[in-house]
């Protein structure tokens, strides 16, 4: 999302993913370029493409196109590369632990997305950036019911550092959720190095970031990892080579021997001096 936002395609603010109805050329090559970086998945790109968020920006007629679209696109490059291929569905913005009509409406809004993941061929389903534990169990349970047995991946993003906003520890409501049947649970989004408002540029992390908490993770044993806000391919290699993998832009990555400027003596006299 923020990658396409950063390109000039998205629009910071509203976050929806009309570039896939706009430049589905575009979808389809950032999807490719992930792979080129090391991804194992192609995720379709529809964070923040539910009913509200396209309501809010006046499309909520071109929902199912541009679901359709991106699961399709994804469904291809994956396909192609022979990589696996997810669906997403998201924080919905509406929901209110208090208010049962609330919950009705995210979970009808979950129901459509997932319908279309397994009618565009899903290997499984991805249920990302919940803040609310109940939300979280919402999502699951509607992948549960109406995912035709795809497997779920629920993550939470913590906006406060231990809880959920309903108050609930994290590894308390993570467990609930690998309890109730997700196949992979954890954590996405809100807990980064930095806090970023509208500026995600100025507190992007950078290589040593990411290879620090790749290596990091891999030595507590997380088996599944991407990344979130401001992961670009480059970023996303990184990760990849922390995993020892050596996906085919590794064939790019920095070798800094090679410039003219900091691989030479000069450089290095100066520093000796
Ligand atoms: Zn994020």
């Amino acid at each position: 999302m923020w990658e396409f936002g950063r390109r000039g395609y998205l629009k910071y603010g509203a976050y929806t993913p009309e570039v896939v109805l706009e430049h589905p050329n575009l979808v389809e090559s950032m999807y490719r370029e992930f792979v080129h970086a090391g991804s194992d998945v192609v995720q379709a790109f529809t964070y923040f493409g539910h009913r509200e968020k396209l309501k809010s920006v006046g499309r909520e007629e071109d929902l199912e196109t541009l679901n359709r679209t991106a699961l399709r696109l994804a469904r291809k490059v994956a396909d192609d590369t022979d990589k696996i291929m997810a669906a997403g569905i998201c924080n919905t913005g509406v929901w209110d632990p208090d208010n049962e009509t609330t919950k009705i409406l995210a979970r009808k809004m979950f129901k459509e997305q997932v319908e279309w993941a397994v009618e565009e061929n899903a290997d499984y389903i991805i249920g990302e950036t919940y803040n609310d534990s109940g939300e979280a169990m919402a999502a699951l349970e509607t992948i549960k019911e109406y995912g035709k047995g795809l497997p779920a991946v629920i993550t939470m993003a913590a906006y406060f550092p231990n809880i959920t906003v309903d108050d609930i520890p994290f590894p308390q409501a993570l467990r609930k959720l690998e309890e109730a049947g997700a196949a992979v649970v954890g954590l996405n989004c809100a807990r980064g190095k930095h806090l970023y408002p509208n500026n995600l540029e100025s507190v992007r992390c950078n290589s040593e970031d990411i290879r620090e908490f790749a290596e990091e993770a891999k030595r507590i044993g997380v088996q599944y990892i991407g990344l979130c806000c401001g992961n670009c391919s480059a970023l996303f290699r990184e990760l990849a080579e922390s995993y020892d993998r050596k996906p085919p832009a590794s064939k790019y990555a920095p070798d800094i021997s090679l410039s003219s400027v900091f691989g030479g003596t000069i450089w290095q006299e100066i520093w000796t001096c």
